[in-house]
């Protein structure tokens, strides 16, 4: 283990606290995932590769992490205030398909997405189709404490209730009387007793798509719930760390406290992260907004507001450069200096094995790793770690170039350092464009080989080559027109 001096922004306390994990060793993370009723764009990317950072700084702490992400693939309703209809089921019927179609297809795509920004994934990703019964059985039990109610088939959260007993508002520290006053009055049709009272189970309408068996009808859970249920499943009533984007702080995550109070009289995480939003124009990224990018469009340039593509690790730089608390401002130079940042430091990254090395160093490695530790232990703050890796960039080009010196031991630290930081903790890694005219030139040397051997009637060779090739993913076909090949 290495001494963990780590300090994590808590949400809850709004104050930068010494991290201290529950049980010695272990570390229990729960992040809100994504809704799966589109594409993830590159918003809810930043979130996800900031936690992937903290996830694999963790690990390099010598901790034994349990990351559980979540995906909501049901109950997360178009408004906050119970309202509209069911994000999926809307696209599935919008699309008429079946709404685990659309699971399927936008669970693919955000895993796809996630492998292309290097992100490792998490431990546990539950869904929340998969924890119907859970979620019942929580119902059941905040019902029982008697902090819920039931109303026309559906089961409400009782929030005066709770606020007499309970801070309702612990995470955000507003004041209850604001938030009454931001709300709206019920109407005369409405069967919530209190107008912050937020739904546990909602009764479906005859329509609607995705539905279970309860003991008060046929319905679906509120959204907030699936969390409170499958954090405390896999993590325990209580456990370490509990993130997600700021946007959900206010009614998300203050509604998870809540039930997760209410059940099992437990604030379910000690520290609370919340990620600052990704803007455009300084505005947040969001579809609903219409300012959103999506992956491809960012990798091949194909977007109104693009001047050119970038590959995913300049992206992932890009965003390792704020901190992950900062909001970020998502443009085409911030993007082209990203691009020439991180081909800096890659380009320093292979110098590293060959520089030379003398009797002393001009400079002082152990304190420059030091540096970087100091960094990321304040809060994770990527882009001061970053800076002082720069610091090892200028000392290892100017080893290069003669102009300074490193002792073996300060090289060997040196590229402990790098290697450490950029790949396993930062998460970049080299990104080789594919030549296809180099693919396409070795090909057909193999090909002319192979027309060779069949020439000469040596067809144990010919067999060879075209089975070895099948087997790494290339396909032969002998024509009339010579032999061509298509990559699997
Ligand atoms: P959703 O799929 O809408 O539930 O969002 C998934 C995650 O992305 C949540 O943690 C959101 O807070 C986060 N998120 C959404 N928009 C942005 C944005 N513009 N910048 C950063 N994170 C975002
Ligand atoms: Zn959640």
């Amino acid at each position: 283990m290495i001494p963990n001096n780590l300090k994590i922004y808590n949400t809850l306390t709004r104050t930068t606290e010494k991290f201290e994990p529950l049980h010695t060793g272990h570390v229990g993370m729960y992040v809100c995932g994504p809704t799966v009723y589109s594409n993830a764009h590159l918003g809810n990317a930043r979130t996800f590769m900031s936690f992937d950072v903290i996830f694999r700084y963790l690990t390099h702490l010598g901790y034994k992490v349990r990351y559980v992400r979540n995906i909501t693939d049901a109950g997360h309703l178009e408004s906050d205030a119970d309202e509209g209809e069911d994000k999926i089921s809307k696209k599935a019927k919008l699309e008429q398909l079946e709404p685990m179609e659309i699971v399927q297809r936008y669970t693919i795509d955000f895993h796809n997405m996630m492998q292309l920004f290097n992100a490792l994934p998490p431990s546990i990703e539950p869904t929340a189709t998969g924890h119907i019964i859970e979620q019942i059985e929580m119902t059941k039990k905040i019902i029982d404490n008697g902090y819920a109610y039931e109303a026309e088939g559906s089961i409400y959260f009782d929030v005066e209730k709770f606020s007499k007993e309970h801070n309702y508002t612990i995470l955000t520290g507003r004041k209850l009387e604001d938030l009454m006053n931001g709300t709206r009055e019920l109407g005369g049709q409405d069967e919530k007793r209190g107008r912050l009272d937020f739904a546990l189970w909602i009764k479906a309408k005859p329509e609607h798509l995705m539905k279970w068996p309860s003991p008060w009808g046929v319905g679906f859970p509120g959204w907030h719930l699936e969390c409170s249920a499958m954090s405390s499943k896999y993590l325990g009533d209580q456990f370490d760390i509990h993130g997600g984007g700021m946007d959900l702080a206010p009614t998300h995550h203050t509604n998870e406290i809540a039930q997760n109070l209410a059940c099992s009289h437990k604030n379910p995480a000690r520290y609370w992260i919340h990620t600052n939003m990704l803007t455009v124009n300084g505005q947040k990224m969001s579809k609903s907004l219409g300012n959103s990018f999506l992956p491809h469009e960012l990798f091949t340039g194909n977007h109104k507001l693009l001047e050119k593509g970038y590959s995913p690790m300049t992206v992932r730089f890009f965003v390792l450069q704020a901190h992950y608390r900062s909001t970020l401002d998502f443009g085409n130079e911030a993007l082209q200096a990203a691009e020439k940042g991180f081909t800096r430091l890659m380009n320093a990254v292979k110098l590293m094995d060959g520089v030379p090395v003398s009797n002393s160093s001009t400079s002082d490695i152990p304190t420059l790793v030091a540096n970087v530790y100091a960094a990321m232990n304040d809060d994770f703050n990527t882009p001061i770690a970053l800076s002082h890796l720069f610091e090892g960039v200028r000392i290892i080009n100017s080893v290069n170039d003669k102009k300074e010196t490193l002792s073996q031991d300060d090289k060997t630290l040196l590229t402990k350092l790098f290697n450490d930081f950029v790949f396993d903790i930062l998460g970049l890694k080299e990104e080789n464009e594919v030549n296809t005219d180099k693919i396409d030139g070795l090909m057909n040397m193999i090909l002319d080989v192979r027309t060779d051997a069949k020439a000469k009637k040596d067809f144990t060779t010919s067999d060879l080559i075209r089975d070895k090739l099948k087997e790494i993913g290339f396909e032969i076909k002998d024509g009339k027109e010579g032999t061509s090949y298509t990559i699997n």
